[in-house]
């Protein structure tokens, strides 16, 4: 055990990891990063296949993006967005409203994805106030959501391993049925038939309840943190009808799908959805500094002007709000989009994705291979046909990905679901490289199953 693994273990608590299995296993140690590529503290060489977490696009130590930083670095680290401004976040905030839907066109920075999201949730149900309609209070949410871990968007979240613990202190939601196929429990025949069923539920609901419902928040064409649960065509497009129809706020959250995973530079582009309030983050920064925003109409951002003593100030804020070195960060990301052709490039990347995903479902202990642009999940399932899951105490997900290491592999699972979100530079080649290298962990740890009695692949940091 290296100084840093000594250090790590003895005084870090890592986030959504069991630390008992975190101390009494080896770790890896990141050293640097270039491109794709991780190196740990052995000089040993890793494929980056879940862009650190989701929030990685343009590549480790991308010059463009270390140059702006260390440019703003030269003139100011940071300096407040309460009574000042400074340039880049002025510069981004104009460059962010040109880049999403029409009709969102301001912007309220934050520090993350958790933080986009509170803000939203109390701009909304700020805005009925003001608007006279303050019994309009409620949040309708979807099955399985994920908006992060702070106690507002944990209210408007349910996966249940992460949030049941603190029900007793969450607020009350409306929930309708997770938007995913291959998920669902309802009587449907086709993806049309159950696109019908969710939109008919959710009518139902706002019919009887619209009055007294705030917005309704939604993460779209993907629920990535509840195990990349994937939302059938019309779906997104059919919830801003009715949103707007009953006279209801619409929050889009892409924290995870913004930024290019999708395929399409926001993910309500492929429906031509035209948000009220937008929640952005991971990718904002490229996944170089935390940073967030939530942006919302002209008309939210009118609700809330009057005199001082009006008190319709929204009173929210962060000390990082609008940080000049986050904000260079995404002004330099922006810029390699336009540059480097990001989102006409990504086809051929998708196409191989695609590829492997055919060669993934076609493997025995693979349920659903499911993909969305660049965003990829693979469930793992003891018996396909029946969609019997692997007992949870085997760890097959972690399993595979923790043996996928040996391969030079990052990549990491949400139970039993693998998820692949690579850098959206990453080249077809590497991409190539990422999914045979899973391929191989996955047909390794598949033989064991087949071949021995195992209780346990033992990754027993993960959840
Ligand atoms: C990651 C994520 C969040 C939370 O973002 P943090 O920066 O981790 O707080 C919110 N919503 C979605 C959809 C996410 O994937």
């Amino acid at each position: 055990m290296n100084k840093w693994e000594e250090l790590d273990k003895k005084y870090i608590w890592h986030p959504f990891t069991q630390m008992k299995g975190w101390v009494e296993n080896p770790q890896l140690v990141i050293d640097h990063g270039e491109g794709v590529k991780l190196y740990d503290t052995d000089g040993r060489e890793y494929l980056d296949a879940i862009s650190s977490l989701w929030v990685n696009i343009h590549g480790h130590n991308r010059k463009e993006i270390n140059d702006a930083i260390i440019a703003q670095l030269g003139k100011i680290e940071h300096s407040t967005l309460l009574g000042l401004i400074n340039e880049p976040s002025a510069e981004l905030a104009e460059r962010l409203v040109q880049v999403t839907p029409e009709g969102i066109n301001k912007v309220f920075y934050v520090d993350d994805g958790a933080t986009a999201v509170e803000a939203a949730l109390k701009i909304a149900f700020q805005y009925w106030q003001y608007k006279g309609k303050p019994e309009k209070q409620t949040f309708i949410n979807l099955g399985d959501s994920y908006h992060g871990d702070t106690i507002g968007a944990v209210s408007v979240g349910n996966v249940a391993v992460f949030h049941k613990a603190y029900s007793p202190l969450l607020f009350k939601t409306h929930r309708v049925s997770c938007p995913s196929y291959y998920h669902t429990t309802l009587p449907v025949k086709n993806e049309k038939e159950f696109v019908d069923t969710l939109l008919k539920e959710l009518e139902d609901y706002l019919k009887e309840h619209a009055d007294t419902t705030a917005a309704m928040i939604i993460e779209p064409l993907c629920q990535c943190a509840a195990g990349m649960l994937m939302q059938p065509k019309g779906y997104i497009r059919g919830i801003r009808d009715l949103t707007k129809k009953y006279n209801v706020l619409l929050i889009v959250d892409e924290v995870a799908v913004g930024f290019g995973r999708t395929g399409l530079l926001w993910a309500c582009d492929h429906e031509g959805v035209k948000p009220d309030m937008m929640c952005l983050s991971k990718g904002i920064s490229a996944g170089y500094l935390p940073l967030g925003a939530t942006m919302v109409t002209d008309e939210i951002y009118n609700a809330f002007l009057g005199e001082p003593t009006e008190y319709k100030t929204f009173y929210h804020g962060h000390s990082y709000t609008g940080n000049n070195l986050c904000c260079a960060a995404g002004l330099a990301s922006l810029d390699i989009f336009q540059k480097d052709h990001v989102i006409e490039n990504l086809p051929p990347k998708m196409e191989v994705i695609r590829q492997h995903f055919a060669t993934l479902n076609a493997m025995e202990f693979v349920g659903d291979a499911r993909q969305c642009g660049m965003l990829g999940g693979i469930e793992l399932m003891a018996d396909k046909a029946g969609k019997v899951p692997f007992d949870a105490a085997l760890q097959m997900g972690g399993g595979i990905c923790q043996n996928a290491r040996k391969y030079g592999l990052i990549i990491r699972n949400i139970g039993d679901v693998i998820v692949f979100m690579p850098p959206l530079c990453s080249t077809v080649d590497e991409i190539d490289a990422m999914l045979s290298r899973l391929e191989q962990s996955m047909e390794e740890i598949f033989a064991e199953v087949r071949s021995k009695d195992i209780k346990s692949f033992s990754d027993p940091c993960t959840f």
